[in-house]
Parts: C-alpha cells; sequence; structure tokens
C-alpha cells in the first residue's frame, strides 16, 4: 500500500522532462519530499529523514516565527523599496548589530540571493578602486550569475570556465592544509607568501587587484578550516597592493560556526565587503552585502543601484523572525554544543574505520573526509556516493561535497539535536561496519 502511494518514480520523469539536464538533483531515486519540521524532512510514502545539508533552512523547516512573520506582513504591504519602510531600516540595523564593534562596516544593501551578493560585491571592489583584477581562490563556489560564476573555480561546479574564465579573475593556490600544497596547520604563511607572489605579477602585468574574495572557512571543499594565520596575512597582502578583502559568508556566516556568528572571526580578520544570504530568510529569498558607507558609494559612479524585491518589506519581516528566533531559541550556541559532540563522534569513527580520514569544520558546518589511502589521500569518491544512498534508508541525508566529491558535507539546521546527531554517527558506524 505504502509503495503504491510513492509518486517518486513520476514525478522523476515528469522532472526530467520539462527541466534543463544542468539543473542539478540528489539520489538516483530521489524520494519526493512534502513536508518538514524542525531539521526532519518527510516524504510522501511518510518516512521521515533527519536532514544533515540544510543550511538554507538554519531555524529547522516549517519553523511558525517566520511562517507568522510571512503571513503577517504580506496582508499589510509587499513592494518594492524606494519609499521609507521602517522593516527595512530596523532590519539593516539588527543585521550590522551583529558586526564586531568599531568596524567600519555601517552600510547593508539587500537584494535575494547569494550570488546576486558576490555580483554585487565584486562590483563594489571594482568600483571602490577604480581596478578590475579580482582574487579568487582554486576549489571555490560563489553563485551562477555571469560574475559570481566567473569567480567559481570548481571544476566540478565550473568546468567550462576552467578555458573561458574572463581575464580580470585571477585564480590562486587553496590554501588546504589537509591536501593542498604545503600540509599542516602552520602553512598559513606558506600560503599566504605564494598569494603575495601572485599580487606582485600581478602588479607586474599591470593588473592591479581590485578584490580578493574566499569563503572564510572553505565550504565547498567541505568545511575546511584556513590554516593558522592564512586569512589575516593575506588580507594584510591583498590591503597593502590597494584591493578590498570580501568574505564570502554565504554558507558558513549567520551563527552556524558556534563559536562565532561570522565565519571571518574564527580568523580574527574584519572583511571590507561581507555577502550573506542563504539562512537569512530560512529558506525565503534574502541575500546581502555588509560594507563601509565609503565603499557603497562608489557604485554612485557606475548610475542608481536598485533591486525590485531586494529589501522589501516581507523580506525584511522575515530576516527579522529568523534573528529574533536564532537568539530566542539560542541556535548558535546550539551549533556549537551540538557541532562537537558530532564532530566528536565523527572522529571516534575515524579510529574504527580507516575510510574515515580527517573530520572538517566547525559547529554545524562539518565535513567527513572519506579516503582511501589517508597518506596519499586517494579521494574514496564512489564509496562516498554509497555510502550516502545507504544513508539515505536508515533515514538520514548526507551528499557529498569537494573537488573530488568525496567529503560527506553536514551543515544541518542548527536546531539539531544531541539525540538526532548521535542518531547520524550510530547510522554511519553502522554503514561503515555492513558495508554499503
Ligand atoms: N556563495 C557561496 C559560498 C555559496 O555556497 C553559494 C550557494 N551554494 C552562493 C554564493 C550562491 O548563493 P545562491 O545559490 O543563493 O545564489
Amino acid at each position: 500500500q505504502l509503495a503504491e502511494r510513492d509518486e517518486s518514480v513520476d514525478e522523476l520523469s515528469r522532472r526530467e522532462q520539462i527541466f534543463a539536464s544542468a539543473q542539478e538533483r540528489y539520489y538516483d531515486r530521489p524520494m519526493q519530499i512534502e513536508r518538514g519540521w524542525r531539521h526532519h524532512l518527510v516524504d510522501t510514502t511518510a518516512r521521515a529523514y533527519i536532514d544533515m545539508v540544510n543550511n538554507v533552512t538554519g531555524l529547522g523547516h516549517g519553523h511558525p516565527g517566520v511562517a507568522d512573520a510571512v503571513n503577517r506582513q504580506i496582508r499589510i504591504l509587499n513592494t518594492n523599496s524606494r519609499f521609507l519602510y521602517r522593516e527595512l531600516a530596523e532590519y539593516s540595523e539588527r543585521l550590522l548589530a551583529l558586526l564586531p564593534p568599531n568596524t567600519e562596516l555601517d552600510t547593508v544593501l539587500l537584494i535575494n540571493s547569494g550570488s546576486e551578493a558576490v555580483d554585487l560585491a565584486l562590483r563594489l571592489a571594482q568600483a571602490a578602486t577604480g581596478r578590475k583584477t579580482v582574487v579568487s581562490l582554486r576549489e571555490a563556489y560563489h553563485g551562477w550569475t555571469m560574475a559570481s560564476d566567473a569567480v567559481t573555480t570548481s571544476a566540478y561546479d565550473n568546468p567550462y570556465a576552467l578555458e573561458n574564465r574572463p581575464d580580470w579573475v585571477h585564480v590562486a593556490d587553496v590554501p588546504n592544509q589537509f591536501r593542498g600544497t604545503y600540509r599542516g596547520e602552520n602553512t598559513g604563511a606558506a600560503y599566504a607568501a605564494d598569494l603575495g607572489r601572485d599580487l606582485e605579477q600581478l602588479a607586474a602585468e599591470g593588473r592591479e587587484v581590485a578584490g580578493f574574495i574566499c569563503e572564510s572557512v572553505l565550504g565547498n571543499a567541505g568545511g575546511v578550516v584556513l590554516p593558522t594565520g592564512y586569512l589575516a596575512d593575506a588580507y594584510a597582502r591583498v590591503r597593502a597592493a590597494g584591493g578590498l578583502c570580501i568574505a564570502d559568508e554565504v554558507q558558513v556566516g549567520f551563527g552556524r560556526m558556534g563559536s562565532s556568528f561570522w565565519g571571518f572571526e574564527q580568523s580574527g580578520v574584519v572583511p571590507d565587503i561581507i555577502t550573506i544570504a542563504k539562512p537569512m530568510g530560512n529558506g525565503f529569498p534574502i541575500g546581502g552585502v555588509i560594507t563601509s558607507k565609503k565603499i557603497a558609494d562608489a557604485l554612485a559612479s557606475q548610475g542608481q543601484f536598485f533591486s525590485s524585491a531586494g529589501g522589501n518589506p516581507l523580506s525584511c519581516r522575515v530576516g527579522l523572525a529568523v534573528l529574533d528566533a536564532m537568539e530566542e531559541e539560542g541556535l548558535q550556541e546550539n551549533a556549537r554544543v551540538v557541532g562537537d559532540r558530532l564532530a566528536n563522534g565523527f572522529r571516534e569513527l575515524a579510529t574504527r574505520h580507516d575510510i574515515v580520514g580527517p573530520v572538517h569544520g566547525e559547529g554545524l558546518y562539518l565535513g567527513v573526509e572519506l579516503v582511501r589511502d589517508r597518506e596519499t589521500m586517494e579521494p574514496a569518491k564512489a564509496e562516498a556516493a554509497a555510502i550516502c544512498e545507504r544513508m539515505k534508508e536508515l533515514g538520514v541525508v548526507v551528499l557529498t561535497t569537494s573537488e573530488r566529491s568525496n567529503v560527506l558535507k553536514v551543515k544541518p539546521p542548527l536546531c539539531l539535536t544531541a539525540e538526532s546527531a548521535d542518531y547520524v554517527v550510530s547510522a554511519l558506524d553502522r554503514v561503515l561496519t555492513e558495508g554499503w
């Protein structure tokens, strides 16, 4: 009877007929998800899954506070943002209050997605410096628009750009201390020195740097934390060369690190431009750029800036409801406590299962790297895919990431409970023990 009600086979062929092949989907036989509650997803056969990958829905699925905010505001007003709206100022002020004290970051521009945020950040850097060149790190994902795609360097996400990248983008080495050019946590200075050489070379070619963009923790690589001192050293070199530092916090910011609200705080730096999106609206499309007035005002040289839906009263109300819930429910602290528990659980698995290599990340942004050999770090890509399929059967949604698709990405809603975290670790233990 349950099987009869499983519409996922029909739904898959329906999707395949009307979607472009490049529109990504997960799993060989994806489940048809009908509803979500907190860190759970429920499919049309009433099976529940623990959602370990949803960093968009930071508060958890079906959050009543967000639902109420939408319901209330959409009945009152929702339109573009060119009059005065209290919600817009209130939300922007709330965002600024989340920044470390005494920074020059005093200006907010609201748009609708992470790609738009990155696009706008690049435009700001170019407008404020009067230069073109942007330095991006290898193996990064920053979005799908023309500009954010140009700085997306992951061969997995953007093979096209390997040969067709616009000449205003320079790709620098990725400081991956686990499998990069230099290994170990004390390699920050070596990687930053290489970046410094790149900057000198660019200047010698007359391509002075406008901006440097990177994630403050390497999200696309699976939550790989930067080697000690890298970001501070890199920012100093970029600034000395006259460029601006852009932190892409779309994934790693907004409380997910647990021990800090922002990813860049892990490295003790303050960026010139910050991009945010995904969790801001708990699934509702909101994106933003935070910068200084001086940098933001440079946009005027390019004419008016306006986004029809960006910063509308509805999205601001949703954004405020998200921040309220994060505070009231102590979600950043939960990310720290449950994240530590989860990471310790995964590290314990590494003592018993050879395939488990380094466990990356911080808070509830973790990555379990699966390798065939811990010395050579040969990626266990096929194994990782099969393990994800088996985890699905055990009721856990966990998926792969990184250039080599061999890292289990772990970025659940921040309301994940200790009980569910323990279940996920025990399910993974079972799969690794029984085979997949
Ligand atoms: N930056 C980073 C680091 C991202 O992970 C993403 C999305 N995966 C983006 C930007 C683009 O965000 P969006 O999908 O909202 O356009």
